[in-house]
């Protein structure tokens, strides 16, 4: 069975008009999937009871529970969906994890776009987990409607699992219809996408949307850099910033360099000024990030003063700079900790 969540609405018309209904069906089933969050046919009251038969011939909604919920001390709330993706030729079930930050008047989903990544950055639990496919459009657009907090959602990051620039096509498809007026009609300020900086999509990001930009940087020199993320071979970051430059950010848009901190590694005062000459000029600003520790590794969290003196000094030299403060570390909902746990106990 087809899913109609992701569809456009012009997709939409074209199944309504298959299913024998006027082309002008298919507007309504924008509103009962985008705004309505219609889990069945059988809602859609307004579409003939032989049309909505004629849908379930060969379609389902799309719209699917959550299979687990797990609410932190501070609020945040992570959620586990069951997904089924395509690798190669074969399908695997797999499980992939949204957030909810509350924090004041804003409430954040933390999207995933992945079920696991194929970019093996070394800090990241999502990584370790390796590649089981890319999330359709409906099981991105699930995420944003089937969480308790749908309705309430101010804000949305993709920043879950997975490289959304390593699912171009399915991750914009998404945005369109999250963005469109026939869709959820959200505003693109209220969406962030974050990239570890994959350039041929990131272009096509820019050009196409107008959508908030958040670059996993890490570490200003390349050498390093490319110990911790292979990606930096094939697109360095120098060639991404340099990619950002063309575009302006001084309007509503905006873009933020996340930078996590790794003790001894990428810390020192060097880096931080290494960080200030790659960035200069650039309206931006840097968010600081303690890193959480993950087994098995050397990698340790930078001490909050060190964090601080960091800080300090990219603002002295005019970089706007924070740290940011980290939610759901005790439901390993925290950044670079999702994993599907589920799905692992499993096995
Ligand atoms: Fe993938 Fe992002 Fe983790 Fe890197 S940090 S492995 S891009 S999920």
């Amino acid at each position: 069975m087809e899913k109609l969540l992701g569809k456009t609405r012009e997709e939409l018309k074209e199944i309504a008009v298959s299913a024998g209904l006027p082309s002008f069906a298919g507007g309504q089933l924008a509103r009962w999937l985008y705004v309505r969050k219609a889990r069945t046919f059988d809602e859609m009251t307004d579409i003939s009871k032989e049309g909505r038969e004629a849908l379930k011939k060969s379609y389902v909604t799309g719209i699917e529970d959550s299979c687990s919920v797990a609410e932190s001390s501070d609020g945040t709330r992570k959620y586990l969906f069951n997904v089924s993706c395509r690798v190669g030729d074969r399908m695997e079930e797999s499980a992939i994890e949204s957030v909810v930050i509350p924090d004041e008047d804003r409430k954040t989903l933390c999207v995933s776009s992945q079920a696991g990544c194929r970019m093996g950055c070394r800090f990241c639990m999502t990584g370790r987990q390796g590649f089981h496919g890319n999330l359709s459009a409906a099981d991105i657009l699930n995420q944003f409607i089937s969480v308790e907090e749908s309705d309430s959602l101010t804000n949305a990051v993709f920043m879950g699992m997975g490289e959304p620039l390593d699912n171009w096509d399915n991750v914009s498809r998404a945005i369109e219809v999250l963005t469109a007026p026939w869709g959820f009609a959200w505003s693109p300020k209220r969406i962030t996408l974050s990239t570890i900086g994959v350039i041929p999509n990131l272009r096509k990001y820019l050009e196409s949307s107008r959508c908030h930009l958040a670059v996993s940087l890490h570490n200003p020199f390349p050498d390093e850099r490319l110990g911790m993320m292979p990606v930096q071979k094939a697109w360095p970051v120098s060639e991404v910033v340099s990619l950002i430059r063309r575009y302006d950010f001084t309007g509503q848009r905006r873009v933020s360099f996340e930078y996590t901190m790794f003790s001894g590694v990428n810390d020192d005062k060097v880096h931080a000024d290494a960080l200030y000459r790659l960035l200069r000029g650039l309206e931006c600003r840097v968010n600081l990030i303690r890193f959480h520790k993950i087994p098995d590794s050397p990698l340790e969290p930078s001490p909050a003063p060190v964090m601080q003196r960091f800080m300090e000094r990219l603002n002295n030299h005019g970089i706007t700079c924070t740290i940011r403060a980290s939610r759901g570390e005790d439901i390993y909902a925290a950044c670079g900790l999702l994993a599907g746990k589920h799905k692992e106990k499993e096995k």
